[in-house]
């Protein structure tokens, strides 16, 4: 038999499979980038599906989509996006990456800073323990399964906890706290923008006396920067902040920082394993790669600068209202959780008679689509922010580039027609 060269073999390959009725033509070709290098034009679906978007003039509220990821931030998950990794190692690499910027031992990119709480609390409960990872969160006998929180600390991000089969302790004293260790205590939590009477520093020295990790969710905490490595310098044995929304990456996104061996036990609960709490709370590669590109760019911001734009923005809007009969402005800066300028508007409703919360329903409905913050009109939404029925509150930080004098003409339009003469 004659011996067919390599070449011929692959042409007679060819044709056999054209025969067969299948087109090779648009088959990728086996280059190791096998990408396109320009990218096809973009469709877009907002406006296919018929869902308008808004300017933000409300700040990183979930249901509103947070934030948005800046454009190195997005083009680093494009290009993320063309080629597939073993999960497992940039999941390594990114959290000793992350670990080293943001000065603790080690860090693990999660689903968001519910998913964060959920596989930070079931590393607490599993440490070391593999049946465990399978029996959590119904089958708890001899697991430890009490977290102690302040009163004032439970929240509406107490089910995260709760998806691993604990129960809370609550205490309102430090005396009641260094009573409330048990042999089943398993962790004691802290919500960063909470009120209550014990402070960080007695939470964080008192769960160590009794060696007990604990984890504080400081979801949205950032700015400032610093506060990306205060916690975990200041004893707390995990830390979680949100990656969508001050931190400006992907939206399912979120930092889970603290000790190592907390950090490995909880990568033993999460996605991409199989059979875990936190198997449902996928992290994909862009997402890795977009919240490690949003820490990069944050970095590079000042906390400094980063106010003064947004006072600039405020101070534009309210010269822009400053003529309307009755209305007088202010800013304001929550003292933790949205620690950035606000604009209030206040006004005199004899006058001027609309409540905040129409001012927000026709901001809303006007073109572009404007949508306030969610404490215009009505009683506090986040902690720290004033509100009443003549107060409209802009939250100016997730403004893009122009869009403060879009929301000041508007304002403006709106009260102005409510001006009773
Ligand atoms: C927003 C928030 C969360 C949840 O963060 P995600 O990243 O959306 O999961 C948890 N805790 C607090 C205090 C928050 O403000």
């Amino acid at each position: 038999m004659r011996q067919m060269s390599r070449r011929k073999l692959l042409r007679r390959g060819t044709q056999a499979v054209l025969a067969g009725g299948v087109a090779l033509s648009g088959l990728p070709t086996l280059e190791p980038r096998a990408f396109s290098k320009s990218a096809p034009q973009a469709v877009d679906y907002y406006q296919k599906l018929g869902v308008t978007p808004f300017i933000n003039a409300a700040g990183t509220y979930t249901v509103l989509s947070a934030s948005t990821m800046p454009d190195e931030v997005q083009a680093a998950v494009a290009l993320a996006a063309r080629q597939p990794v073993n999960l497992n190692e940039l999941l390594d690499a990114s959290g000793a990456y992350l670990a080293k910027r943001l000065r603790c031992e080690a860090a693990l990119v999660t689903a968001g800073a519910a998913a964060a709480l959920v596989v930070g609390t079931a590393a607490c409960i599993t440490m070391g323990n593999e049946q465990a990872i399978l029996n959590l969160p119904t089958d708890m006998a001899g697991l430890k399964n009490e977290v102690i929180v302040q009163k004032s600390h439970r929240y509406g991000y107490d089910h995260a906890l709760r998806n691993c089969g604990i129960r809370f302790v609550e205490v309102e004293t430090l005396e009641q706290y260094e009573q409330a260790f048990t042999e089943r205590t398993v962790m004691a939590h802290f919500f960063n923008a909470g009120a209550g009477k014990i402070s960080r520093e007695d939470w964080v020295r008192v769960a160590l006396q009794h060696g007990v990790p604990c984890f504080n969710d400081a979801a949205a905490d950032v700015p400032p920067i610093s506060n990306l490595w205060n916690y975990t310098q200041m004893g707390f044995d995990l830390v979680t902040f949100s990656g969508g929304k001050g931190l400006r990456g992907p939206q399912c996104s979120g930092l889970l920082l603290g000790r190592k061996d907390l950090i490995e036990a909880a990568k033993k609960n999460n996605s991409p394993n199989s059979n875990t709490v936190g198997r449902g709370m996928k992290v994909a590669k862009e997402e890795i790669v977009g919240l490690v590109a949003a820490v990069d760019w944050f970095l590079k911001q000042d906390d400094a600068a980063m106010e003064a734009e947004y006072r600039q923005r405020a101070d534009r809007i309210a010269k822009h209202l400053k003529s309307i009969p009755t209305l007088q402005t202010q800013i304001f800066i929550p003292e933790v959780a949205n620690h950035v300028p606000h604009l209030l508007i206040i006004y005199d409703q004899d006058r001027i008679k609309i409540t905040g919360a129409e001012v927000m329903q026709k901001m809303r409905e006007g073109k572009p689509r404007i949508e306030l913050n969610p404490s215009t009109g009505g009683s506090p939404a986040s902690a720290g922010l004033p509100g009443g029925p003549n107060t409209v509150v802009v939250g100016v930080w997730m403004l893009l580039p122009g869009e403060d004098m879009v929301v000041a003409k508007r304002l403006r339009e709106v009260l102005q027609e409510a001006i009773r003469t």
